[in-house]
This record gives structure tokens, sequence and C-alpha cells, in this order.
């Protein structure tokens, strides 16, 4: 329950004090010390309180936040999972933070040896040749790799006649967004009933004008492409390069990688899988791996191995320049060694095998009240939902289940994505929840489904347990109001 001290925001008054300061032991008159210029005319308007009500007024916002040290978060495609507080000791080592980015390479040998060993077991997690690990997050970094096969073509004197990337309906949204913003047009390929890529269509798209494809596995349904292989040949057969957007990898750890599938280049989201607390907008890292043929191109520098230490080289023959200031966020690079390290090989294996297996559990035990597509195959790390027999025959919209989510305690799942599927609800569980969560999931998603059928109309005030119900979250993310201002009233 909340009570009314949380509500109301406004403490200050007049004259109230919480500190009390030393006298002045400064001789003569203080408020002639300083020239006129420098002295205010009037007092700086500041908030009046006492110091419990500093400690009370943030310890109350603190606690209206929702985070995954409070509870669920099954936010599809994000993989809001826990992540271990020993890697949030390890990025705070003092060795690692108070260095600066322009320090002698000789004093900064234990941050480079870092980012090197990170690197190579990128490249042994997912098959590549070389990472990069400068782009600052997913999206960041399939900019990048867009960018590395456009400069690939170049090299080959192809670029001008290769202006199509192939992106499937299934992928994620930033795929098409940032094939474009590189320049290149962007041919869909509608998936299969099935919820795989259309072999058909694709082969009916490809051709000489195709730069690459842009493929998310396991898709947004939260399946694997099967034909993933028939993809790579054809794709490749007709000059185009192959894309992995790899920032789910958390289901595939040590299954199988994407390397060995023929890939070009791939990025992943270490603020999903490795460790790094994400939402509220970063700091994230999308390093961006790449085969062979892509080695030339990544950009610089790259942490190499020199003598009997490491260096930074700048000299790479076609390298596409810098991506990003410096050497990218180092410290999300820190949680993911620690995280690596701590794991070990088998321990990313279970990691996703769990991260599997919680979605599965979950699927099966909602798929007799909710309408979920393609659940008569196993999903990877998460399914969807479809609402749509709620919003049809009971008049409640995905928005609103999502909404009554809060007040049972759990943050809501992805909704409205992806678009092929009506009223979608994105679910993902994570590897880190335990039996007991999952099952507390699965009975008010059932009990919601009871409510939508026998209260409908208790769904349009929902939540009722927070602060404010139903904010308008466009303006609330546009236009946020994070500053104290005085209350004139
Ligand atoms: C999260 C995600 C991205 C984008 O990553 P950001 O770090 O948010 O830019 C891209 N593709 C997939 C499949 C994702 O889940």
């Amino acid at each position: 329950m909340l009570s009314q001290e949380k509500l109301i925001f406004e403490k200050s008054r007049k004259g109230r004090v919480g500190v009390s300061l030393p006298r002045c032991d400064v001789p003569g008159d203080p408020s002639t010390l300083l020239p006129e210029s420098f002295r205010r005319s009037e007092a700086p308007s500041l908030p009046e309180v006492s110091e419990v009500d500093v400690v009370r007024h943030f310890t109350n916002l603190s606690q209206l936040n929702f985070g995954v040290d409070e509870g669920f978060y099954p936010l599809g495609s994000c993989t809001m999972k826990y992540n271990p507080k020993l890697n949030e000791n390890a990025a705070r080592l003092c060795g690692f933070s108070n260095i600066h980015p322009l320090q002698a390479e000789k004093t900064v040998q234990g941050a480079l040896k870092l980012m090197y060993d990170l690197s190579t077991m990128l490249c042994e997690i997912t098959g590549m040749a070389g990472m990069t690990l400068q782009p600052a997050a997913g999206a960041h970094g399939e900019l990048t790799g867009v960018f590395l096969i456009k400069a690939y073509h170049r090299k080959n004197g192809d670029e001008g006649k290769r202006t199509k990337i192939i992106v499937p309906d299934s992928a994620h949204g930033t795929n098409p967004a940032t094939a474009s913003v590189a320049g290149y047009d962007v041919v869909e390929v509608a998936s299969n009933d099935r919820g795989n890529v259309d072999i058909e269509a694709l082969k009916a798209v490809v051709g000489e004008d195709t730069a690459g494809i842009m493929l998310t596995n396991p898709n947004t349904l939260g399946l694997f492409e099967k034909d993933i292989l028939e993809i790579a040949e054809i794709v490749h057969g007709a000059g185009g390069l192959l894309y992995y957007d790899g920032a789910n990898a958390n289901a595939i750890l040590g299954k199988i990688r994407p390397g060995d599938m023929g890939f070009d280049v791939l990025h992943l989201n270490l603020h999903k899988t490795f460790s790094t607390p994400h939402g509220g907008g970063g700091p994230g890292s999308g390093p961006v791996g790449v085969s062979q043929r892509l080695l030339p191109f990544l950009p610089t520098p790259v942490v190499v191995e020199k003598g009997d230490g490491y260096s930074l080289d700048f000299d790479l023959s076609d390298s596409i320049g810098k991506v990003r200031s410096f050497y990218g966020n180092f410290g999300v690079l820190v949680r993911a060694y620690a995280y690596i390290m701590s794991m070990g090989a088998e321990g990313l294996l279970l990691a996703s095998e769990n991260a599997v297996l919680n979605a599965n559990y979950i699927m099966k035990k909602l798929e007799g009240e909710f309408d979920i597509p393609f659940s008569d195959v196993p999903c990877k790390h998460e399914f969807v939902i479809s609402g749509e027999k709620q919003h049809d025959e009971n008049g409640v919209s995905t928005l609103d289940m999502a909404k009554r989510l809060i007040d049972h305690g759990v943050h809501p799942p992805t909704i409205y994505f992806p678009l092929i599927v009506h009223e979608a609800m994105m679910v993902e569980p994570t590897e880190t929840e335990g039996k007991e969560t999952l099952d507390r999931f699965v009975d008010a998603m059932i009990e919601i489904a009871k409510e939508a059928k026998e209260k409908p109309e208790i769904f349009h005030d929902a939540p009722y347990t927070t602060v404010v119900s139903r904010l308008d979250e466009t303006r609330a993310a546009r236009k946020p109001v994070l500053r104290w201002t005085e209350d004139k009233g």
C-alpha cells in the first residue's frame, strides 16, 4: 500500500533546514567580504527540507521504480535477467574505473588484456574470426556491421550495383531501420505458415543487386530459423553477405555458432546476454564479429598482442574507421568478461538451456487460456502470445492485460511486437528465474484470462497499485520532467 507520504512530492517548508553550517570564522562583516557584483541579491531557490525529509524522499522514489532486483521482468527480446553483483564489483575495481583513455599503453596493460581476451572469447563463442568491441549498443553494432558489408562490396567494385538488403518480416525492428540508415533499399521477405523465412519468397528476391541479408535468429517469434544453411547458400550464391542479429544469443550459447553456419558478420548485445543491468537507456555494448574476409575492414583501433604485452593497432588496411569514441563502453566489457569467466563454457551452455526450458514451461502452461501461434513446436528463449481471443470476445486488449499484470507485481512483457502477430505479447522469462516465479506468473496470467471473461470492466483503470495509472508513455519518454522546480503555488 502506498502511504500518503509517498504521494506528496512537494516537501519544502519555508525556513526548514537540514544542515547546520559552522559559524563563519573569517574576520570582518561576512556580508561585505565579497565584492558587490559577486553577491546574490536574493536567496537561491532551493528546497527547504530537513535531513529525514530528504532521506525519505529519495528512498520512496527509489521504491516507485520497478527493477529486475525486485521482481519478474519478462520483457521479450530484452533479456532482463538478473545480473550477478560480482560483475558490478569487477567493473568498480579502481584499476578499471580510474584509468583514462589517453593513458600510455604500458600503464593500462590489464585493461588491454581484458579487451583482447574478451574479443577472443566472444570469437570462440560465436565462431567468428575477429571482433570489435567499439559499438555502444545492439543497433549501433548493426550499423557498424552493415557498414562493413558496404566496405566489402566497395572494395570489390560492387557497391553501386548491390543496393538492397533483405530483411525477413520476423526480424527485429532495428534491422530494417539500420539497413535504411546505411543507405540501402530494404526488401522484406514474408514468413511462411511455420513462422520461418519462406525459402521460395527469398529465392524470388535474391539477385545481383543483393548486398546482404539481415537475419534475427532466433527470430522475433522465438523460433530458430531451421533452414539457415540453405538461406546462407542462397544469399552467398548470389554474392551477398549474411548478417546475424545475435542480440538474443541467450538462446544459443554453446549450442550453435553463427560462424559455423556461414555468417559473415554478427553483433551481440553484451547488456542482454552477458550481464550488465539495462533499461532506462544505457550504457550498453554491441560488439561486432566478422568472418575472415571482413577482418581488414574492422573499426580501429584493435587490441593486438605485441612482444610480452598488448597494444592498440590503428593500422588496418581497409578499416571503416572509428564508430565510437575511444574503445567502447569499457565498464560493460569488464562485466561481460567477469560474467564469462565466472560462468565458464558449461555455465553458459546451462544458461541457454535453462532460458529455453523456462520459456517452454510457461508457453505450455498458458496455451490452454491464450492463443499462442506455433506452440506446437518448442520455442527458444521466448515466445509470443496473441491476445486476439481476449480482444475479440471480451473487449480486453493486450495493453489492458499488460497493465493488469502490474497489479500482480510483474513487469509486463513486450507488447504489440512482433507486428506479424495480432495483439502480440512477447514473453521472455530468462534463465535466472526459479520455478516458483514462473508458476506465479502463470497463475497471474490465468487469473487475468479469467477476469477478462468475467469482469472485463476492471481492466479499463488498471493498474490500481501504482502511484500513476495510465501514463502517456510517449510523452513521458520524450518530455520527461527530471528537475525539481520551485512550487510557486
Ligand atoms: C535488443 C535488440 C536489438 C537492439 O539492441 P539495442 O542495444 O537496444 O540497440 C536488436 N536486435 C534484437 C533481436 C534485439 O533483441
